[in-house]
């Protein structure tokens, strides 16, 4: 499976840099490139072109072969493109940055906030107490601010990149899986009978909105921030191990998340 180029160049410049484009266009299509032909044909200085391509193979994104040069009797390198985790890679960070955007807005909601009458800084109630609600800038008193902006900022971005994902997901990962699960059956693309989201689809937009507010898909982005530290770890097992989860994203059994707070029986 392939994911669009403009996903390509997003994933690739997130972890690599933008400056590694030019290599891999110009190694689209090929393979076992010496790196003499590299720095030639795209005219770069053999240390910086080493660099890129170093910082492209440790994302997996280039596999290499050496060969002795038997005369000078050094290895020179032979590099191939590989893409294939793209799609992994791009839904392992969206989901990084899902996770990350549904732990702040847990903050936002489980603390007041303050701050002086001059905006020097906003602190939380105990950080608040630490100071006598007393602005550590200027001095002036601290008082309570509301940040329902801040939630309903945050609760809107994390709308916006669930759908973003759900929409990537069914169009690249859903396949994907499909085929890997019924491989002796292949060409029979039923992918939304067989893996039932307890998602809507983005059409439905109003009720998904609904539900994010309360709580987006956390028990899935938590356990994926704790896996962080391991990020030089082979992408493509990871997120295929983090298949299950999708599939009851709505019922955490960890209580990584506090309930929301529900306010008053009517
Ligand atoms: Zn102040």
């Amino acid at each position: 499976m392939r994911a669009g180029k403009k996903i390509q160049d997003w994933v690739i410049t997130f972890l690599c840099g933008e400056d590694v484009l030019p290599i891999v266009e110009y190694l689209k299509g090929k393979e076992n490139i010496s790196e003499f032909i590299i720095a030639e044909d795209l005219k770069l200085d053999l240390n910086v072109m080493r660099n890129q391509l170093y910082r492209l193979q440790k994302h997996n994104f280039l596999t290499f072969k050496r060969k002795k040069d038997k005369k000078k009797g050094w290895y020179i390198y032979y590099w191939t493109l590989n893409l294939s985790d793209i799609p992994f890679l791009y839904r392992k960070i969206k989901n990084e940055e899902l996770s990350r955007l549904v732990l702040r807005l847990e903050r936002e909601k489980a603390s007041n906030f303050f701050s002086c009458n001059n905006s020097c800084m906003r602190l939380s109630f105990e950080q608040s107490m630490e100071f006598n609600f007393s602005c550590p800038e200027c001095g002036s008193i601290m008082n309570q601010v509301s940040n329902d902006h801040i939630i309903s900022d945050l609760e809107e971005k994390i709308d916006k990149l669930e759908h973003e994902i759900q929409d990537f997901n069914e169009r690249y990962m859903q396949p994907q899986l499909e085929k890997q699960k019924q491989k002796p059956e292949a060409g029979k693309p039923a992918p939304k009978k067989k893996m039932p989201k307890p998602e809507a689809k983005p059409k439905a937009k109003p009720k998904k909105a609904a539900i994010a507010k309360k709580k987006p898909k956390s028990a899935l982005g938590a356990k994926k921030t704790r896996k962080k530290p391991s990020k030089q770890a082979k992408p493509k097992k990871k997120l295929e191990k983090s298949k299950p989860k999708k599939k009851s994203p709505k019922t955490p059994k960890t209580n990584t998340k506090p309930k929301p707070k529900k306010g008053k029986k009517h």
